[in-house]
This record gives C-alpha cells, sequence and structure tokens, in this order.
C-alpha cells in the first residue's frame, strides 16, 4: 500500500513537518488589515514552493485582493480528479491579553499547537501539503489527480473568489471539491459534513409620521411604526413555532428515520444546547429536537431592532419610523429567490396600508447538501474510518457556507468536507488550537483518501 509507505515517510519526519507547520503558522495573515499584505504576500509564496517540492506544478493567481495559489499534479488518465480548497488568511487576533502565547509565535501545550490560524485553517491546509509531498517522496505515480486552490479572503467573505472561479473554471475543473476547515465530532470520532444552511437576510422599515409625535396628543390615532413593525414580525410565526409565509416549508424535505437517528445520536443534546447560550429551556419549532432545529430545519430569526426612544428615563413619543433586520437560515432545496419573495409578499400583507414600507434584501446563499451515498461521499467515509480507527458521523452545519454552491454551481462539483480541528478549538478567539494528533491523524486519512480514490477506478 502506498498510502501506508507515505504515512511511514510522515511519522519518520513528523517533527520537520511540526517546524514546517510552525513556520507557516509565523506568518501574520490577517486578511482584513491592510498592514499584513506584504504578509500574505510571503505566506502565498511560501505555500507555492512547498507545492513545487511536492511535485505540482504551482502559481500565484491575481484576484484585485489577496492572491490565491492554484496547483496540479497533472493529468492522471481514467482516474477522478480533487479539487483542495482551504485559506491562510486568518481572523484578527481580538484582545492579546487573552491569549496565554502570542498569536503569531506558535506555541506546542500539553500536545496542541496555540496560534491564530491553526485550526483554521493553515494546520489543515498543511495537512494537504504533507500528504502530497510524502506521497511523492514513495516514488509512486500519482494514483488520481490533485489540484489545489489555496485562497486568502475567507475571512473576509471570499470576496474575489467567485471571479476567479468564473474565469478560470477549465483550470479548476474536477469531480469533487475537498476541503479541511470544520471539525471532528470530539477527539476520537471524526465527522464528514453534509449539509450546510443557506441565507436569505432582509432589512424592513416601516414609516408612519413625518416626524417624532407626542403620544398623548397624537397617540392612538395615528399608526404607530413600533406597534405596526412588532405586529407584522408577529405575523411570520403561529402558536406552533412554525413560520407562516405561505410556501415557505414547501420544498423542504422530510427527515428519514435514519437521518433523525443520526442528529438524535450525534447532533447537539438540550444540556449541551442550555449550556452553550444559557437559555432556560429548549424552544423552537413544534415536532423537532435542538438538534435538528440547530441543524435542518428552516429558521426565522429577528436580528435587530430599532425604533424610538431608547435612551434614560422616559419619552413619551410615537416615533417616526421603526426597522428590523431578519435572517431566515435555509435548509437543502429550499430556493432563496421564492423564499426571499414570499417573505415580501407575507410581510406587505400583515402591514396597514396607512405606513409606508420598504423592504431590502441584504444578502442571500442556497444550503448546500452533498448526497451521503455519492461515491465521493463513501470514499471520504472510508478514508477517515481507516485513518481514525473509527466510522465518522454525518453532521450538518447550521451556518452558511457560500463557497460550497458556488463550487456546484460553477464546477458543477460536490463537496467533500473532512475537516480534523477539535470542535472546541476557539475558532476566531483568543488561544486557537489545532492538535498535533489531529494533524498526524489528518495526513494519514488524506493519504488514505489518495489511495482509495485511485483504487475506485480500476
Ligand atoms: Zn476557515
Amino acid at each position: 500500500m502506498s498510502s501506508r509507505a507515505a504515512t511511514l515517510l510522515f511519522e519518520r519526519n513528523k517533527d520537520a513537518w511540526l517546524a514546517g507547520l510552525l513556520n507557516f503558522l509565523r506568518f501574520p495573515t490577517i486578511s482584513t488589515l491592510s498592514e499584513h499584505a506584504d504578509a500574505m504576500q510571503r505566506c502565498v509564496e511560501w505555500i507555492r514552493d512547498r507545492l513545487v517540492e511536492a511535485g505540482l506544478q504551482a502559481e500565484i493567481l491575481a484576484t484585485g485582493g489577496h492572491p490565491a495559489v492554484f496547483a496540479d499534479t497533472g493529468p492522471v488518465v481514467g482516474a477522478p480528479t480533487f479539487l483542495v480548497y482551504g485559506h491562510y488568511d486568518v481572523q484578527p487576533v481580538g484582545d492579546l491579553n487573552l491569549w496565554q502565547s502570542p498569536p503569531f509565535e506558535p506555541t506546542i501545550r500539553d500536545g496542541a499547537i496555540y496560534a491564530r490560524g491553526s485550526a483554521d485553517d493553515k494546520g489543515q491546509v498543511m495537512i494537504h501539503l504533507a500528504a502530497l509531498r510524502c506521497w511523492k517522496d514513495t516514488g509512486t505515480t500519482w494514483p488520481v489527480r490533485v489540484k489545489l486552490l489555496i485562497e486568502g479572503e475567507e475571512e473576509i467573505g471570499s470576496k474575489h473568489l467567485a471571479g476567479l472561479i468564473e474565469s478560470n473554471r477549465e483550470k479548476l475543473a474536477c469531480d469533487y471539491v475537498l476541503i479541511s476547515d470544520t471539525a471532528k465530532l470530539d477527539a476520537d470520532t471524526p465527522a464528514l459534513t453534509c449539509s450546510t444552511r443557506g441565507l436569505v437576510y432582509k432589512e424592513i422599515t416601516v414609516r408612519g409620521p413625518s416626524h417624532d409625535l407626542h403620544s398623548g396628543v397624537y397617540g392612538g390615532a395615528v399608526a404607530n411604526p413600533a406597534n405596526v413593525l412588532a405586529t407584522i414580525i408577529a405575523s411570520l410565526h403561529d402558536e406552533h413555532r412554525r413560520v407562516t409565509i405561505p410556501g415557505f416549508y414547501d420544498d423542504v424535505a422530510q427527515l428519514s428515520a435514519e437521518e433523525r437517528r443520526t442528529l438524535a445520536s450525534c447532533g447537539i443534546s438540550d444540556a449541551d444546547l442550555l449550556a452553550a447560550t444559557g437559555s432556560r429551556a429548549p424552544y423552537g419549532e413544534e415536532g423537532f429536537s435542538s438538534a435538528e432545529r440547530c441543524g435542518v430545519r428552516p429558521t426565522l430569526d429577528v436580528n435587530g431592532m430599532v425604533s424610538g426612544f431608547t435612551g434614560e428615563g422616559s419619552a413619551t413619543i410615537i416615533p417616526a419610523a421603526a426597522s428590523a433586520k431578519i435572517s431566515m437560515r435555509l435548509v437543502a432545496y429550499q430556493e432563496p429567490d421564492k423564499i426571499s419573495a414570499a417573505f415580501d409578499e407575507a410581510v406587505r400583507r400583515a402591514a396597514p396600508p396607512v405606513v409606508q414600507l420598504t423592504i431590502a434584501t441584504r444578502s442571500t446563499c442556497g444550503a448546500y447538501l452533498c448526497p451521503p451515498d455519492s461515491p465521493g461521499m463513501q470514499m471520504a467515509r472510508q478514508a477517515l474510518a481507516e485513518g481514525f480507527g473509527r466510522e465518522p458521523v454525518l453532521a450538518h452545519e447550521g451556518g452558511t457556507l457560500p463557497i460550497l454552491p458556488l463550487f456546484k454551481k460553477v464546477l458543477g462539483a460536490d463537496s467533500l468536507l473532512m475537516g480534523f480541528a477539535m470542535p472546541n478549538c476557539n475558532l476566531h478567539s483568543p488561544n486557537e488550537f489545532f492538535h498535533v494528533r489531529d494533524f498526524e491523524l489528518g495526513v494519514r486519512s488524506i493519504l488514505r483518501f489518495i489511495e482509495i480514490a485511485g483504487d475506485s477506478v480500476r
């Protein structure tokens, strides 16, 4: 087995690989701060050089913002092509006093590497760099074609990624996208993330009188925008806490008995929900568990409301306007444009004609679902099971990852989300960490994946 030979090579040079990862982590690649542009450039060149060492053709792609690096093993006749996507930019560090060791001076404590970007996403990108180099060093030919696209703007919304993918459609063509930027279930259990939710974000504004009014003189005689806004919002859920927008649930798939069983055993428990949120009791759509509500059911939530007098003491006014920001998390098969239009229609119908209503759409993004029984998912499942010595769980991500529907739309490729970080790895927070052991388990699993995928076509 070539993956075994490559894994042995990795283990023999583990200290050097770890030192390489620490070098990677020393680049202060905070994409949102322009003063780090030089570090971004040096880091992208560093990645390119590692990929060239691993025997790939590698180049830096200009994007109009921070550059990306692209690399390719070259064609492998009759074998599938995988595009590894990752990012080398990181979140800002926040309050330095809260870090036990400086964010860009990686420090190993109790088997964990502490540094900004260790888990998100440099440690996980390094897994792929190491796996490819170790495979090459066994002297065996590539069993599959591997391409990589490592970008530098993920933490600022991947501003230039859509344009980059569209203008490099041929170059990036692949059967599957492979992403290591998610977490395991727990220390010993790998996870394959198979779905993410979509998002429709709205801002509604209700305007009534031309200016704030005296509530004693005019109250009760004109429409109060704050009252009207509250009525509109209240009308969007029924007493079973279901969204009342006509057609909202039309395209939502029924949960199968197996999905419900999986979520019951792997999804968030009520106890964990209460501990994480500080809430008194679970609360949500009737007939569904907390795990189902957090991952595979659509939602509608007010994110903020502004109106009238909110200062100290009291001011007896009828406000001239009221506004709210509302987000809807969508699940597979719900069309963002259809939901967006249905929302506007429902809100208009709930508003009395005497007020002036404006509805703005701030962002829309589809949900994503990778069919769990697809050949790629089966390969990923087997590779993780053999890498960890334990079957992975299928995870449903409640958040939104716009790149997944983007890859599907432009490249026609599904994404396999094989992540190796701990669920509590302090993502975007002080003291972000990545376990040395997970770096090793990652390399082992990715090497198995390359081999299994190669075997699948023989
Ligand atoms: Zn990330």
